[in-house]
């Protein structure tokens, strides 16, 4: 992008509205540090705008009351239009946070699509009422899912699209209305979604946006207007979200943090399971939540690990993410790469070796860069294995036998993923059975449409994606009948 991006408008309500003030947030480039693209900073008032459309649409227009085939096919056209805008959304995201576009292209292009198409699937093969005998007495009772109703959708800047839709499509299809307040270093994106759901005629307040930082969060989770959060981000801001929906008897689903572990069995191949580890510990340059970055090998094969993983960190190639070969592109924003460089800092000073990395990459002078780390001789005490960096950097632990690596992989703060590299399957399920955490892979990591992702401990509470992933935005309510 080389022309500023400037959008003057917000979408709520099915219509581009002017915002009720005239202060603005700006999107920076993370390769260039200019500023690329400007959107109005919503204000509260817009926010009670947003909710109150949401409201009406969710009531009085009956986007609830469709049937589940008709909502269907809505969300088959928003599909159809978003689909049409794939490329768009994924270079605007790529320009936003630094995201490599060989992954901008499936994960924020093409991947909102088969997310809006999957639950369009869903909603019409999932039944809506059910009949039960029921006990003790004889008789009848109906179990109904129901809409919610309004959910306030909050986003990252890691993967801005996917993520929001990981709310939207599921909120969407149970008949639930949404304000989405994306992350203001990633506003622009957004814009495509919007307009895409204008193209489709997606019914006025059905979908709606407020740009904003944490206050304007804050005042959409507490709003009184608001029955649902679904929440991506921090575990620090997921905690404060927690409390107050606490209060509020609000439903909440947070998806939060990580520190996932790699075991690495005595019996996985080297060459696959390093080559593997690039996509399971540094995907999107390590900027994301599942990252299996704390690395457990056996102490018996711990230099030659050590050895390749940091030849494979060194070999990877750093630079502008709009290449297609770009591997490692800029952290988002310069104060995320601030965070990142403290902790590798952090690293330092606590006494373990950096092998590669440590700092920004040599011959890069403008951009958020960090160059991939690799960390040795940690200890699993250590804060550099015990916090999320949320960056491209790993450390790498020794462990004596399968029951300490597993005991090393358990004894973190988190569980959200986490992957095991064996040549058994079987065997890498039984360590799968055995580990604290919501996800996990063998000899890879990926997420599934079909099934729920989530976190256990302080990584989060509930599930997005698969049958499950739509069920949290239902209620369920029993009408019982007599004999
Ligand atoms: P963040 O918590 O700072 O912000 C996330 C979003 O929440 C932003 O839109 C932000 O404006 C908003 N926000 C912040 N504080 C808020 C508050 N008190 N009330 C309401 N809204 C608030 O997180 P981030 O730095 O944007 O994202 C990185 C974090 O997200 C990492 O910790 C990462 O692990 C986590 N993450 C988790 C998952 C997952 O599925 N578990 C996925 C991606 C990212």
């Amino acid at each position: 992008m080389t022309t500023e991006s400037v959008r003057t408008s917000l979408f709520i309500g099915g219509s581009w509205r002017a915002p009720t003030s005239d202060s603005t947030l700006a999107v920076v480039s993370p390769v260039t540090e200019q500023t690329i693209g400007r959107v109005p900073a919503a204000t509260t008032a817009d926010v009670d705008a947003a909710v109150h459309a949401a409201r009406l649409a969710f009531r009085g227009s009956g986007w609830r009351d469709l049937t589940p085939g008709e909502r269907a096919t809505h969300l088959h056209r928003f599909a159809d239009e978003l689909e049409a805008r794939s490329e768009d959304r994924a270079t605007t995201v790529t320009s936003e946070n630094g995201m490599p576009i060989a992954l901008a292209r499936f994960a924020e292009g093409a991947a909102p699509v088969q997310l809006l198409r999957y639950y369009a699937d869903l909603i019409e093969i999932t039944p809506v009422e059910e009949r039960r005998v029921s006990r003790p007495l004889p008789g009848t009772t109906v179990v109904r899912k129901e809409p919610i109703g309004v959910v306030a959708a909050i986003a990252p800047w890691n993967f801005p699209a996917v993520l929001s839709m990981f709310k939207i499509a599921p909120a969407l299809a149970a008949g639930c209305t949404v304000v989405l307040k994306p992350s203001p270093e990633t506003s622009l994106d957004s814009y495509v979604l919007a307009e895409a759901a204008e193209a489709a005629g997606l019914p006025a307040g059905v979908l709606n946006i407020v740009n904003g930082g944490a206050d304007i969060g804050r005042h959409l989770v507490a709003h009184p207007g608001v029955d649902k959060v679904a929440f991506t981000g921090s575990t620090a801001a997921g905690r404060e979200i927690g409390r107050i929906c606490g209060e509020l008897i609000r439903p909440v689903t947070l998806e939060l943090g990580g520190k996932s572990a790699a075991l690495v069995l005595d019996d996985a191949d080297p060459e696959q399971t390093v080559a593997g580890l690039a996509t399971a510990s540094l995907l999107n340059t390590g900027q994301t939540c599942y990252m299996s970055t704390r690395i457990l090998v056996p102490a018996g094969s711990y230099d030659s690990y050590l050895d390749a993983i940091t030849g494979m960190c060194a070999d990877l190639t750093i630079g502008d993410p709009m290449d297609e070969n770009t591997a490692i592109g800029p952290l988002a924003s310069a104060r995320h790469r601030d965070r990142v460089l403290a902790m590798i800092e952090r690293g330092r000073a606590e006494g373990a070796t950096i092998t590669t990395g440590g700092g920004t990459p040599a011959g890069i002078d403008r951009g958020f860069f960090v160059a991939p780390t690799v960390f040795g001789d940690v200890a699993n005490t250590a804060a550099i294995a015990r916090e999320e960096v949320f960056g491209p950097v790993l450390t790498v632990l020794r462990y004596r036998d399968l029951d300490e690596a597993i005991a090393l992989a358990n004894d973190s703060a988190y569980g959200l993923g986490g992957t095991v590299w064996t040549a058994d399957t079987e065997r890498g399920i039984d360590v799968a059975r055995r580990i604290e955490t919501g996800s996990f892979g063998v000899n890879y990591f990926n997420l599934d449409w079909g099934s729920p992702f989530g976190g256990v401990k302080a990584s989060g509470i509930g599930r997005e994606l698969g049958p499950e992933g739509l069920a949290a935005y239902q209620h369920l309510k029993s009408i019982f009948l007599a004999a």
